[in-house]
């Protein structure tokens, strides 16, 4: 078992995600950011003692034993690339990234690794057991997904939705989707099964970002320590899903 802190590097630090990354890692003494990416060059270098690089600047990051990736899909690419290249874990929380994307990801996860998920939160996890469950159980009815998000979103349906509706798949219903962007409302997911005379109705609200960037920060402590691969959340959540 390795007692040393887990290095990170934070890429899309600036954004939401990125600084309830930052504060939470910097609370958790198992965790050490040694590097901070932002899109564009940063005005002040140093910030609470961590270096801040330009997404330009990747390559010149000092060693990191995890990268966590919350960006856009633009910015995927090149932390991937940097982390098979040093041979390091990924965790990366970024959506909306491309079939190519996908598959590139697959591709690196024989060299190191990595976990790719559209929601590092514990109850969306377990809702989408329940949700590929009653698509079983309840044949022929109808499926509709409904998410709600931030009006600064640029993805939809959200990521989240389309993993639900995988396990929808999965369990044999054929979802649909509809997408809401309002104020600043961090993610709900509902999910309605629909038969004659009756529904069944699944929700998920998530009241504050931090669900995403500990169940992030928990997958890098558990990453480091793994084979290369490509893991899912629920297999690096299991202990706090189990306890
Ligand atoms: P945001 O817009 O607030 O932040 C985006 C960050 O990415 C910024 O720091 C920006 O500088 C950086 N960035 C943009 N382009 C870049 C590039 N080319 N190279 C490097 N960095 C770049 O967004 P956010 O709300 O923090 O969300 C970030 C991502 O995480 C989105 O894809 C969002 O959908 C996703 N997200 C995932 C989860 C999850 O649990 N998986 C939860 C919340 C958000």
């Amino acid at each position: 078992m390795n007692t040393t802190p887990t290095r990170l590097l934070i890429h899309g630090a600036s954004g939401r995600m990125g600084q309830a990354l930052l504060r939470l890692a910097a609370e958790d003494s198992s965790l050490q950011v040694v590097a901070a990416v932002v899109r564009k060059p940063p005005i002040q270098r140093v910030i609470d003692g961590i270096p801040h690089f330009a997404a330009s600047e990747l390559a010149g990051a000092p060693a990191f034993d995890v990268a966590i990736d919350f960006s856009l899909p633009e910015g995927f690419d090149p932390i991937l690339a940097l982390c098979a290249e040093r041979g390091v874990g990924l965790v990366s929380g970024t959506t909306g990234i491309s079939d190519q994307q996908q598959a590139a990801l697959t591709a690196a996860a024989a060299r190191i690794p990595l976990v790719w998920a559209t929601n590092f939160s514990l109850g969306v996890a377990v809702l989408a057991e329940l949700v590929e469950r009653a698509a079983a159980a309840l044949p022929g009815w109808d499926c509709d997904i409904v998410e709600s998000h931030h009006v600064h979103k640029k993805d939809a349906p959200s990521g989240t939705a389309l993993t639900l509706g995988e396990s929808a798949l999965h369990g044999g219903a054929e979802p649909r989707y509809a997408s809401l962007r309002a104020g600043d409302i961090i993610g709900e997911h509902f999910v309605q099964f629909t038969g004659l005379g009756e529904r069944v109705e699944l929700v998920h609200r998530a009241t504050n970002r931090d669900i995403f960037a500990r169940g992030a920060l928990h997958a890098a402590k558990q990453l480091r320590q793994r084979a290369p691969g490509q893991y899912r959340v629920r297999d690096l959540l299991g202990n706090v899903i189990e306890a």
